[in-house]
């Protein structure tokens, strides 16, 4: 992972249709209590990107800049489009969902664009057992 050293191009605007499904979905489907994020996903910035081709973003709550540093981890998951397996997750700081990032695990594809939700594996596809299943 390079992740340090690709870059950031600011950007502001909404979040877009297509972005919100998706971290609606990484939120529901993400570790046990993050659904209290729910709420934050419709008035979600996006106020920087990353500029290597993939559709990684960057969030902030009232415009107030997220630190990276404490990132955490809440949802992790693997879409497949074709061939190609690709990483996707959802990162929270102090509460707050602060990025979406996507990768393309091989590496081979450098442009691409926000899989859909059906192009996310199950739980038992590929023993993705990092998170706890909503069980209850
Ligand atoms: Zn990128």
């Amino acid at each position: 992972m390079e992740n340090a050293e690709k870059g950031l191009e600011p950007e502001s605007r909404e979040i877009t249709e297509q972005e919100a499904t998706l971290v609606r979905w990484l939120v529901e489907h993400g570790e046990p209590g993050c659904d209290r994020l729910l709420d934050q996903i419709k008035n979600l910035k996006v106020i920087s990107k990353c500029n290597c081709g993939c559709p990684t973003i960057y969030f902030a709550l009232h415009a107030t800049g997220n630190s990276r540093k404490s990132e955490r981890l809440i949802s992790d998951w693997l879409a497949k489009i074709g061939d190609e397996l690709f990483g996707v997750m959802l990162f929270e700081v102090a509460g707050q969902i602060s990025s979406l990032e996507v990768n393309c695990c091989s590496g081979r594809v450098v442009t691409f664009g926000l899989p859909e939700v059906a192009a996310f594996l199950g739980y038992d596809d590929l023993a993705v057992d990092r998170l706890t299943a909503p069980s209850s």
